[in-house]
């Protein structure tokens, strides 16, 4: 969704809640005189503080009408208290408390625009629905024991901190073994860097290995630009791939154009440092060791002990 969609849906969400508000108020003001009489004049105020600028004791009539008005108010509330009606009945009810669905928060767009353009870039990064459910507030540390919890409390604080300072050309390697919260933390970081703006591609190395052979082979279409241009790619589960010489190669391709183009990647893999560099290679294994940080996933296997609560 662009920004232009998202502020049309939230003008339409606005125009549905102000109108919902007012054929409750009018619903009222059939039934109840009094609260007609009251708001037919609270609706007067307006054009009383129109008249009032113009007139020489200003500043005095418009606390005078200030003041009327809230009294008003407040006996409107109080009358449907009576009526044992809640006083918010015909409050017009936004699905944005902060900008009232009006889209701005004052100075830009307000966060629930943001929020519902990244929503649309978090499905099409290639975090499914279910990694969408993978955040930094509900990563716990708690299944992670002892040493295991020591040394994950520091892989979280370098994830969160890669999130907070995305763009600076930085990138991660996440090793360990399944079922350690790697794939988990790509997600939250993935989608704090979505929300700052930048865009990003989730895939496993099996599916990006592929596309480059399906476009190298001509055996169809694929769009493997996306992976040089993103600014952010996670290659999720490095090593569990068919490797040949072609995937190393590839590998070395993304790795070596995307670090000269200071674009970021984030590698997270099954295999020790001396497995990566027997499979892809000396000239990647040194890339890898000189041009990112490394994070070891300690503890047992997550998914075992989640099954076991
Ligand atoms: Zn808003």
């Amino acid at each position: 969704m662009t920004v232009n969609e998202a502020m049309l849906q939230k003008n339409a969400q606005r125009e549905k809640a102000l109108s919902d508000a007012a054929r409750k108020t009018e619903e009222l003001d059939e039934k109840y005189p009094d609260i007609a009489e009251i708001d037919k004049e609270l609706s007067s105020v307006s054009a009383q503080i129109i008249s009032a600028l113009s007139s020489e004791n200003c500043s005095e009539r418009i606390e005078k009408i200030k003041e009327r008005n809230l009294f008003l108010q407040e006996m409107r509330k109080e009358k449907l208290i009576s009526y044992g009606i809640s006083p918010q009945y015909d409050t017009p009810v936004f699905s944005c408390p902060l900008c009232s669905d009006t889209g701005y928060d004052g100075k830009t767009f307000c966060s629930c625009v943001i929020k519902a353009c990244a929503r649309d870039a978090y499905l099409s990064s290639g975090l499914g629905k279910a990694l969408l459910d993978q955040t930094f507030e509900n990563f716990s540390l708690k299944y992670y024991g002892g040493k295991a919890r020591e040394d994950m409390s520091d892989v979280l604080d370098i994830c969160l901190d890669y999130a907070s300072s995305f763009g600076n050309g930085a990138n991660l390697l996440f090793t360990g073994g399944t079922g350690l919260g790697k794939t988990h933390l790509s997600s939250a970081i993935a989608q704090r860097v979505i929300d700052k703006g930048y865009t990003v591609v989730y895939e496993s190395a099996q599916n990006v290995f592929d596309d480059f052979e399906t476009v190298r082979f001509g055996r169809g279409t694929a769009d493997t630009s996306k992976y040089l241009n993103c600014d952010l790619l996670i290659m999720d589960d490095l090593g569990s791939e068919f490797s040949t010489q072609y995937t190393a190669s590839v590998l070395y391709q993304i790795i070596n154009q995307r670090l000269m183009n200071g674009r970021s990647v984030i590698l997270s893999t099954n295999l020790g440092a001396k497995e990566l560099s027997k499979r892809y290679g000396e000239r990647i294994y040194s890339r890898l060791l000189g041009s990112f940080d490394t994070c070891v996933f300690a503890g047992s296997d997550i998914r075992l002990i989640k099954l076991g609560e």
